[in-house]
């Protein structure tokens, strides 16, 4: 399937936290959606793979998109090397993404600083021919933005998601297991950092403030390492 917007992930939930705003606009708008989980979250405090794998699948549908696939890479030890790399460049010459979307490369999670380097390496060589994955042809993708998680960073620009809020809220409330959730409280797990009530409240504070910074309701933002082609007119909405 080709694909306009392909979002990379360390783990499931990951994009439902960070970017799920700006999928779910896009799917909106008519373009073809995609997510690559490149763990299954084994490693979570939290829950077990079998439920992981039923909240992913009810979170896809909540956000409409049009394809979802895991790599199965180690949780907790994402490794950058070529025999993964070619995993993730066969998803992207099938998929074809236009733009795709990565962890930025400063982060607390060990796993999205390694998955940053790995996804931008990854899609990087995509692009080169002598590299063979059956016959699929060489495909690089026309840009690659990072969406925060944890560290701040040299914001490129903001999405406006006030109108897809809701549904990314609902999205990650799929994931009852890992986070807070009064009636899904389970007493013989133990709280983490994002279980807690005080994550699921700045959750919003989050996006309340990337929102406030360009004079919306809700934000989120992204970096770019590349200078952005901005055409004349789009500056009128800027
Ligand atoms: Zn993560």
């Amino acid at each position: 399937m080709k694909l306009d917007a392909l979002f990379i992930a360390s783990h499931p939930d990951d994009i439902e936290i960070t970017s799920a705003g700006t999928a779910i606009k896009l799917v909106n708008d008519g373009k073809k959606v995609g997510i690559v989980d490149l763990t299954q979250g084994e490693l979570s405090t939290r829950g077990n793979i079998k439920t992981r794998r039923t909240e992913t699948a009810n979170a896809s549908k909540v956000m409409g998109i049009h394809y979802r696939t895991n790599l199965k890479l180690k949780d907790g030890n994402i490794q950058n090397t070529h025999a993964n790399r070619l995993k993730l460049i066969k998803v992207l010459r099938e998929t074809k993404p236009g733009i795709i979307f990565a962890p930025y490369p400063s982060d607390r999670h060990s796993d999205h600083v390694n998955a940053s380097n790995f996804i931008r390496e990854s899609a990087f060589l995509s692009g080169l021919q002598k590299i063979k994955t059956g016959n699929l042809e060489a495909y690089r993708p026309h840009k690659v933005f990072y969406y925060r998680h944890a560290y701040d960073f040299p914001i490129s620009f903001i999405v406006d998601i006030s109108d897809t809020y809701a549904k990314k809220m609902e999205a990650i409330s799929c994931y009852a297991s890992q986070f807070f959730k009064t009636k899904n409280i389970s007493a013989d797990e133990p709280e983490t950092y994002i279980s807690s009530k005080l994550f699921w409240k700045d959750l919003d504070t989050r996006a309340r403030f990337f929102g406030f910074k360009i004079g919306v309701e809700f934000g989120e933002p992204f970096f770019c390492f590349e200078d952005l082609n901005i055409q004349a007119t789009n500056l009128l909405k800027i």
